[in-house]
């Protein structure tokens, strides 16, 4: 199942065609995509039954009206240096338990944004994020599958000279500026996947004069945590709410990490893309 919020309003999605769940559902669950995932697992159910593709409400639909597939997640949980190649380049050892930080949830966007460059240190980190479903305390492995609602594509936008600030160096200021959590362009469920462990993970840039370059080529199977012991060990501590974003770190290949350090400029594009969800685009302005 694909599922995303199309002008604001829940909707399953098939190819080029999104059917409104408020519509086919005859009101059963709410239009606001944030309320779906208090009501994940009755969700799933229904929607399984639905053929989105053949149903007579399914609508063409413009992918730049996509919003945030979790609009107004309770915790945004990002984790540091899940890749070894890039706790290398920056510079880190291996972190012997997740590196745990927030991106205040105001900083959530949609697939599609433009971002304001609050400085000349913005560094781009393409995540695969899980969103929770129906979440809880102390998750056994086991059940770590049936908790989370998907998977989708997110940029962990980093202005590093905040991010350093101050000893010891406080991450999530310099991680929460307006739209440095964009998310889209979809949540795939994970029996979608041939296998959810193991995804291509790429960024692009485009310069302002059309120039491109791939700065990210990675997969997801190279995550040092993997996706059922992050959620796992992170229910040992928080309680994983319905609709939290958990950003599982950024393969090597980020800005910070070049020689000499290079950072997103006025007029450059970002995309960012992961194998079986979508593409996300942000576009950079001073
Ligand atoms: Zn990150």
């Amino acid at each position: 199942m694909r599922i995303g919020n199309l002008a604001g309003r829940l909707v399953l999605v098939a190819e080029d065609r999104a059917l409104d769940v408020a519509g086919a559902s005859a009101g059963r669950f709410d239009p606001d995509p944030a309320a779906v995932y208090g009501v994940w697992d009755d969700f799933a159910a229904w929607a399984a039954t639905v053929d989105v593709a053949g149903h007579p409400e399914a609508v063409a639909f413009a992918p730049a009206d996509l919003g945030a597939p979790s609009p107004r997640p309770p915790q945004v949980i990002g984790v540091g240096l899940n890749y070894a190649d890039h706790a290398a380049e920056s510079g880190l050892p291996l972190p012997e338990v997740p590196v745990v930080f927030t991106k205040f949830p105001s900083s959530v966007a949609g697939p599609d944004v433009d971002v304001l460059l609050p400085g000349d240190t913005v560094d781009w980190e393409a995540e695969l994020v899980v969103v929770i479903g129906r979440g809880g305390r102390d998750i056994p492995r086991a059940e770590v599958r049936s908790r989370i609602a998907g998977y989708t594509v997110g940029q962990d936008l980093s202005e590093r000279t905040v991010q350093w600030q101050g000893t010891p160096a406080q991450f999530s200021m310099g991680k929460s500026y307006q739209n440095f959590a964009p998310t889209g362009p979809v949540l795939v469920t994970l029996d979608e996947f041939a296998d959810p462990d193991r995804l291509a993970v790429s960024t692009t840039i485009t310069a302002a004069d059309g120039t491109r370059t791939r700065v990210q080529d990675g997969s997801t199977d190279q995550l040092i945590f993997d996706v059922t012991d992050l959620v796992a060990r992170l229910s040992q501590t928080l309680e994983l709410l319905p609709g939290d974003l958990v950003f599982t770190g950024t393969p090597p290949g980020v800005g910070m990490g070049m020689d000499p350090k290079r950072y997103l400029r006025d007029g450059e594009t970002l995309t960012t893309e992961i194998e079986g969800i979508g593409t996300i685009v942000q576009r950079f302005h001073a």
